[in-house]
């Protein structure tokens, strides 16, 4: 935080320096660029925001303005442009200004040096999702990157913004400064207005303090839950999780959470989060947990990927995709840390997070995926995969998010056994924010999170960089494992054969979903979409189905399918279910050494 504001300082004083240089002749004193936004929503149920931006002293003939086509935190061009509309600018008299519109995303305004004027434009919002905007006759929730535009010479510039609720909402929630005047804020630069999502309406606003800090919680939407314990249970994953990195970088936090049909997500910010859930999350204990999974997952972000960042995220090229091989760190080893707070708070007993590690490893080793993508080539390609799934995801792609999950598993027993219990991945995390977040204020590099690796555990991995992270091969569980004195139990998943292929009962129509790399169904030409019209001569209900695709390895199975509107015949012949369940034990009499390895990993021995 101290070394942003200082480079933002530098940034100001860099542009009243452009100023007057370039004014000198017409205007002997410099001139600070100013800016304010002002967001109405005088008709919240047509679904628009209304921006307007007024300018200040800035110095050139003309002013590209332009609007983000993505969200940091979510890797898919988003073309937040579509949204906009009626875009115009005016000096302050009221004249209009010429607006030219350069490419998708950016609007060139003319405008008499130094003189101050506004651009005003309406935004669509009507899609509630953690990473757009939305707004109706309940509420209104904006990320700013899908509603606010930018000078795009003076991205660093500092704002003012001024939120205009509609007719009888009385709440903001911002992670923005408050300013003097009401519901008015201060933005050190875009990337914080960018970074700061604002929940506006009637919502509830709960409160709790986390080492020192204090925490508020707007609540959207209905929802049972005892709030009291909630907050009691958040807090304490807050705690658990400044305690990972061991500084606290906040002034105070937001998270604003979403209650609806279904929920299901969130999305990390410089100073908050939003998260969705469902309205009966909190109904049932796994929900709880799920939640507090989640709020731990993106409240880690604040650190990692936030802060500890690699290179290319951060600061942001708003234009375009901004490629990385290292998201299985940004985002796996958060989802890694995520269960790993919940079991230092005590929201899970080593019991789960055992039996959810066995989960993560059973559902990476059994995606196809992960013998052909790599950790790293899977990070890098987010932008034109991960957010656009298809029919062969599975076979051909792994989730950077569960793929470095393990990843961090293996790195962080292998760091404590090396270092004989006196070291663990939260050392990894210290030294990164430390060296390239304090000190150097930038991200750092492939190569350098390797070596911060290497420092702490005093060893080189470069081997296991190399053959599991930007390549393939399979990660060796049982031996790090082992370290902390737990097995690793294998066993077949299915008994029973397999074609390979999963169906969808449509109101009693059965169409492929899924064929898996290598098995029957793929080898045999079984095609996602074919409706299948009979098993061995018979229309398939669910049981037959079930019972007929699940038969004995070496069972012929005659399927007519229909596809592109003509029938023809399959005969697919049942193979072993190569899918394995994995879990994960304690051995019976573990080592001293092992219970150290153990303590230190769990973090149980502080
Ligand atoms: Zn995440």
């Amino acid at each position: 935080m101290l070394n942003n504001s200082k480079s933002l300082v530098r940034h100001l004083a860099l542009a009243g320096l452009l100023t007057s240089s370039f004014g000198a002749a017409a205007t002997p004193a410099a001139v600070v660029p100013t800016l304010r936004y002002t967001l109405a929503m005088p008709a919240p149920q047509t679904h628009y925001f209304e921006v307007k931006m007024d300018f200040g002293g800035f110095p050139a003939e003309y002013t590209d303005v332009k609007i983000p086509v993505w969200a940091p935190g979510s890797y898919l061009v988003r073309e937040y442009a579509k949204n906009v509309e009626g875009f115009q600018a005016r000096t302050t008299g009221g004249q209009a200004l010429a607006v030219e519109k350069l490419n998708k995303n950016t609007w060139r305004v003319r405008h008499p040096k130094q003189t101050n004027f506004q651009v005003s434009y309406k935004v669509y919002a009507y899609e509630l999702s953690v990473r757009t905007s939305f707004i109706d006759a309940d509420h209104g929730y904006l990320n700013g990157t899908s509603v606010f535009m930018y000078p795009a010479e003076n991205k660093s510039l500092g704002s003012t913004v001024v939120v205009e609720p509609a007719a009888g909402w009385t709440q903001v929630s911002t992670a923005l400064k408050p300013s003097p005047g009401k519901f008015t804020y201060k933005a050190a630069s875009y990337d914080e207005l960018a970074d700061s999502p604002i929940e506006i309406g009637t919502h509830k606003v709960l409160e709790f303090t986390a080492n020192g800090t204090p925490h508020q919680v707007a609540m959207y939407g209905t929802y049972t839950v005892d709030e009291p314990k909630l907050m009691a249970d958040l807090k304490k994953v807050c705690e658990e999780a400044h305690r990972v990195v061991g500084q606290n970088p906040l002034d105070r936090y937001l998270f604003i959470v979403h209650h609806l049909e279904r929920g299901g997500g969130g999305l990390e910010h410089l100073n908050s989060t939003t998260l969705e859930v469902g309205r009966t999350t909190y109904s049932t204990e796994a929900g709880y947990k799920s939640f507090l999974d989640l709020a731990a997952h993106e409240y880690f972000h604040l650190w990692n990927v936030k802060r500890i960042r690699p290179v290319a995220l951060g600061p942001f090229n708003y234009d375009q995709e901004n490629y990385t091989n290292m998201l299985w760190v940004s985002e796996g080893m958060t989802s890694y840390y995520a269960r790993m707070i919940n079991l230092r708070a005590g929201i899970l007993s080593q019991e789960e997070f055992l039996g959810k590690l066995g989960n993560t490893i059973t559902q990476v080793e059994n995606t196809p995926g992960n013998r052909v993508q790599s950790a790293a080539a899977s990070s890098f390609d987010a932008w034109i995969r991960a957010y656009r799934p298809n029919e062969n995801t599975s076979n051909t792609e792994i989730s950077y998010y569960s793929k470095g999950d393990l990843i961090g598993t293996v790195l962080d027993l292998s760091i404590a056994e090396a270092t004989k219990g006196q070291k663990h991945l939260d050392d990894v995390f210290r030294l990164l924010y430390d060296t390239y977040y304090k000190k150097a204020n930038r991200g750092f590099t492939d190569k350098e999170f390797q070596d911060a690796v290497a420092t702490v555990a005093g060893r080189r991995y470069d081997d296991f960089f190399q053959n599991s992270v930007y390549g393939t091969k399979t990660l060796d569980y049982a031996t790090v494992l082992g370290y902390a004195g737990l097995a690793l139990n294998v066993a077949p998943l299915n008994p029973n054969g397999t074609l390979g292929a999963s169906f969808a009962n449509r109101g009693g129509r059965f169409f492929v979903t899924n064929v898996e790399r290598d098995l029957a169904a793929w080898n045999g030409g079984l095609n996602v979409n074919d409706e299948v019209l009979l098993i061995n001569g018979s229309a398939p209900t669910e049981e037959s189905a079930k019972q007929l695709l699940g038969s004995p390895v070496g069972t012929e199975l005659k399927l007519q399918v229909r596809r592109d509107g003509l029938t023809r015949d399959l005969t697919l012949k049942a193979t072993a279910d190569p899918d394995r369940k994995y879990t994960v034990q304690p051995v019976a009499s573990p080592t001293a050494a092992q219970q150290k390895v153990l303590a230190k990993w769990l973090g149980t021995n502080k």
